[in-house]
């Protein structure tokens, strides 16, 4: 069977999102503030690194011809010329039938082509037994090995990772243009939900939905603004979106129902746009889309495994996307499933996985589900580490078969 008429693939659900989206504006932040930020530049180098020849080990500089045939019984012995120590600059040159002594990271001096480490001598102060052969280069880090001037170290759409800021930092760039973070309005929806501070009395739960939606905003870059719990009525849910609508994104979650009282939709809709998607998934359907004050809005479905997993699917995408990321979507990769895995036919279903280790001989990390995989069910994503993204075709998969995850990380 293939999706059902009226209905989206989750593909097609996540261009459309997408497509309604524009990048921020930029801004200049320091290092410091950089981490996790998207790079609104190119970050060219406008140095060399390294920038002169360096020693990479403790030992003597030398001209390697003056090592040659040099072994543990039959050592080549050299004068010592005094030494060159990290931070140093270049001292005098080295002249041949000597040695110099030599601190990992200090300038190799002019005529040494070579460095013999400690390990290889006697260590001695005044005259020193070689007792290797080294060929030219040998322990020496090249001046430029690394980055040049007008070599592209960073692309624009880049999250910053810690690497990224120690390599700007060595370039001298102290400044990184980047988008700004996107203010991410968390809506929840419903009578029967209490702030997570509160004993839920007679038939209330606690509003968790908003806690994991806040917290994956934040990772995925965007500063949550918590908007509270709007109660199933047109007004207060007027009142909620209104607030909400000062943010660049609105993410909700629930009353998108077709029940008595999921009223989101109608309220959306007299607000700006709205977009009923059924999308052919599981956990998820129904998913909300549309624009509220011309703010983009993402109605996430209500129960707790269903509004983490779309939020995973489509707001984090739009989150990402806000800030100009290149990389939207998590990187899938391939896994043996470990038991057999059912779901319903003609839905894309997202089992919620654990990885394991590969098994002797298999070329592949294997899979197992999480246990009773029910969109209430909350420990079936506090156990994952990855989700387990099975096609729309077919009803079970096969203990052994290949399947497609998506890593948690
Ligand atoms: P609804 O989409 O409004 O029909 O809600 C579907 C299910 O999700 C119901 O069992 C709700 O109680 C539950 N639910 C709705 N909102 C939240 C929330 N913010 N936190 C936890 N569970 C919720
Ligand atoms: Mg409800």
């Amino acid at each position: 069977m293939s999706v059902g008429a009226g209905m989206l693939t989750v593909a097609q659900a996540q261009q459309r999102i997408l497509e309604s989206i524009t990048p921020l504006r930029t801004e200049r932040v320091a290092l410091s503030e950089a981490l996790g930020r998207v790079l609104a530049e190119t970050v060219v180098s406008r140095r060399t690194l390294p920038p002169f020849d360096n020693s990479g080990m403790d030992g003597y500089a030398v001209r390697h011809h003056d090592t040659r045939g040099a072994t543990v019984e039959s050592p080549v012995v050299l004068d010592v010329a005094g030494e060159s120590r990290a931070g140093m600059a270049p001292g005098r040159r080295l002249r041949s039938g000597t040695a110099m002594r030599i601190m990992t990271g200090a300038p190799v001096p002019e005529g040494a082509d070579a460095v013999v480490r400690y390990e290889d001598t006697d260590s001695g102060r005044e005259r020193v037994r070689i007792q290797v052969e080294v060929r030219s280069g040998t322990n020496i880090r090249r001046a430029g090995e690394d980055m040049n001037p007008g070599d592209a170290i960073l692309d624009a759409g880049r999250r910053l990772r810690p690497a990224d800021l120690a390599a700007c930092a060595a370039l001298g760039n102290a400044w990184l243009e980047v988008r700004r973070r996107p203010r991410v309005a968390v809506v929840s929806t419903g009578d029967e939900l209490v702030e997570p501070d509160r004993e839920p009395g007679p038939g209330q739960i606690v509003d968790s939905n908003a806690v994991a939606i806040a917290a994956a905003v934040r990772e995925a870059g965007g500063d949550p603004v918590r908007i509270g719990i709007a109660r199933d009525a047109v007004a207060d849910l007027t009142r909620a979106f209104t607030e909400a609508s000062r943010c660049d994104l609105i993410v909700s979650s629930a009353g998108v129902s077709m029940g008595d009282h999921d009223h989101v939709r109608d309220v959306v809709d007299a607000m700006g746009r709205m977009g009923f998607w059924r999308v052919a998934m599981r956990p998820g359907k129904p998913l909300a889309v549309g624009v509220v004050n011309n703010v983009p809005f993402i109605g996430l479905p209500g129960n707790p495994v269903s509004s983490q997993v779309t939020f995973e699917l489509f707001a984090r995408p739009a989150v990402l996307q806000l800030q100009g990321a290149t990389e939207l979507q998590r990187r899938r990769t391939a896994a043996r499933a470990l038991e057999v895995m059912e779901k319903p036919e003609g839905l894309e279903t997202f089992h919620r996985g654990i990885l394991h280790a590969h098994r002797r001989g298999d070329d592949l990390p294997g899979v197992s589900l999480t246990g009773p995989q029910g969109s209430g069910i909350m420990r079936s994503l506090v156990l994952a580490d990855c989700l387990i993204a099975l096609p729309a075709e077919g009803e079970r998969v096969e203990k052994g078969a290949v399947v497609e995850v998506i890593p948690l990380a």
